[in-house]
């Protein structure tokens, strides 16, 4: 029973999905630093160059 659905949970974030580890997250496709989400908020869609867009946020650990 290696296998934990709640790591990879952790490590993607999809759009509209709720926070559950406070910290500053990036647009997986844009590496576009978001601002500080925190625990219980909900994702945004990312909004780099105005055209908004569904995306899987990555925390940001350094
Ligand atoms: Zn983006």
């Amino acid at each position: 029973m290696s296998k934990s659905s709640k790591y990879q949970l952790y490590k993607s974030n999809k759009t509209s999905t709720i926070c559950n580890d406070s910290g500053s997250y990036y647009c997986n496709e844009h590496d576009y630093i978001q601002n500080y989400i925190h625990e219980g908020d909900t994702f945004p869609k990312c909004d780099r160059g105005g055209r908004k867009h569904n995306t899987v946020w990555f925390k940001f650990n350094n």
